[in-house]
């Protein structure tokens, strides 16, 4: 199912209540009155369907990739608040007790407070959760702790809207629509029953032992982890994985990182870490044998499916791990397209595994490009920042057109380079670039 078809899904289920809500032929109320209910409506199905969307399925970040994943999370659940809020305040009918005789609840909007309640609930944690992740970066919390608030916070604003809805919605106390809401917040907690209790017992039959952990650069550190006992992990050169090391396999202690190996390597998996916070920061006193699990693959960034004619990898920064995956694999495979590596970092000390990257340009033809940000008065290879001018003196022939373009980094030099490569007449479907901050 490509990237397309699947956004067609989401947004027909996130239109699924409404649709279902104006088939009823219920008799019309007030312009406000209507608003007000498909409001509701709408951010409950968003809310809902953000489970799923951000639920780490490999079937969804392979195609449209995590970081888009999780942008789209972002903006949805902004967009399901803006609904939220004023779903309460645009009613304009009567309040009151709704007349037994009213079961389409079509003569006034209830004020029953075992239908209110939840909705009060919803109401006031909704702007909370949203809040919180807004300024998580901001406050002095744990990852670990924010992500378990949130997803607590997530479940507990879907029970509440779903037993406001059925309880107070007009539309809503439909046997249909209402048994479609049940049904959505069951596929809702079982996508995070999922993730965080059928995966981690799958994890906990495929265990990995830290075999080494070697300096790759200042700060940075290249951590190899084998199967410790055998099993088939299939993963794509430039795919990322969720690692933990040192804890239970049901931890909320992991973290993502791209896989630096090539899987024609064969059975290990490697990971270029730099140095940035809590765990990163420990990385170098990890001893070799400490038990790790792995939850992967994920990502899309990957020349695996791409019959382009030539291979464009653009890194600044640590954003080279996913590119030393994809050149070991192009050499251990003997892949014959031309490459280009152009590899943007501030100084010459950051420059992970140089002598390998030397190798790969003399053995395998790689067109190795540095690019020092501050470079020492020595230096005599490209200075300065990865700009448009630089990109076309390394790929702007006309067959470049047709090559494809990974693209990792630090967000404002994506933006850069994406723009750059844009305006070069790169079509946009031949560029794929990886986040490594979703914030
Ligand atoms: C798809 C992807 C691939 C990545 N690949 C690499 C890589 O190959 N090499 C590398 O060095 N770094 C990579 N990162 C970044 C790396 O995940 C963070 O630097 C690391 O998680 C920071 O953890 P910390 O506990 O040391 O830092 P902290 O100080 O605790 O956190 C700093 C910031 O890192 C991010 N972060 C922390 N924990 C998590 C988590 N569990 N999940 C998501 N984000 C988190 C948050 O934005 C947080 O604010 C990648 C990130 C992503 C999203």
């Amino acid at each position: 199912m490509g990237a397309g078809l699947l956004m067609i899904l989401y947004v027909a289920v996130a239109l699924l209540p409404l649709g279902l809500a104006w088939l009823q032929g219920a008799p019309p109320r007030s312009v406000a009155d209507e608003l007000a209910s498909g409001a509701g409506l709408l951010a409950l199905a968003i809310i809902l369907v953000e489970f799923v969307i951000s639920g780490r399925f490999r079937t969804i970040s392979r195609r449209i990739g995590s970081d888009v994943t999780m942008r789209m999370h972002q903006l949805v659940a902004r967009s399901a608040l803006v609904l939220a809020m004023a779903h309460p305040f645009l009613y304009r009918g009567p309040t009151g007790h709704a007349p037994e005789w009213d079961i389409s609840r079509a003569q006034s909007i209830t004020w029953d407070f075992t239908a209110i309640w939840p909705g009060i609930v919803a109401f006031a944690l909704l702007p909370a959760l949203v809040l919180l992740a807004l300024g998580r970066t901001k406050l002095d919390f744990r990852y670990e702790t924010w992500r378990a608030m949130h997803g607590i916070g997530a479940v507990l604003i879907a029970g509440a809207g779903v037993l406001h809805a059925t309880r107070a919605g007009r539309y809503s106390a439909d046997p249909l629509l209402g048994g479609l809401w049940w049904g959505m917040f069951g596929v809702a907690v079982a996508s995070l029953l999922f993730v965080y209790v059928a995966r981690p017992l799958m994890r906990w039959r495929q265990p990995w032992t830290v075999t080494r952990i070697t300096p790759a650069a200042d700060r940075t550190w290249e951590v190899t982890l084998t199967p410790a006992r055998p099993f088939a992990w299939r993963y794509q050169a430039g795919q990322f994985a969720w690692l933990n090391i040192g804890h239970s396999p049901f931890s909320f202690h992991e973290n993502p990182f791209s896989i630096a190996t090539a899987p024609a390597q064969g059975p290990e998996i490697g990971f270029v870490i730099k140095e940035l916070g809590d765990f990163t920061g420990t990385i170098g006193r990890i001893a070799p044998g400490t038990r790790a699990y792995v939850d992967g693959p994920h990502g899309h960034l990957s020349p695996a499916g791409h019959a382009a004619q030539g291979l464009a990898l653009i890194a600044g920064g640590v954003g080279i791990a996913p590119m030393l995956g994809i050149l070991r694999e192009l050499a251990a495979t003997g892949d014959a397209r031309p490459s280009t590596l152009i590899y943007g970092n501030r100084t010459a000390g950051q420059i992970v595994n140089p002598d390998e990257l030397a190798a790969l340009a003399r053995d395998h033809g790689t067109n190795v490009v540095h690019v020092l940000s501050e470079p020492a008065p020595d230096w005599d290879g490209e200075a300065g920042i990865i700009s448009r001018a630089l990109l076309q003196r390394h790929l702007g022939r006309p067959n470049h057109r047709d090559w494809l373009y990974l693209l990792c980094g630090p967000p404002p030099m994506l933006e850069g380079v994406e723009a750059s490569l844009l305006a070069m007449g790169i079509p946009a479907q031949n560029i794929l670039s990886e986040r490594f901050v979703y914030d």
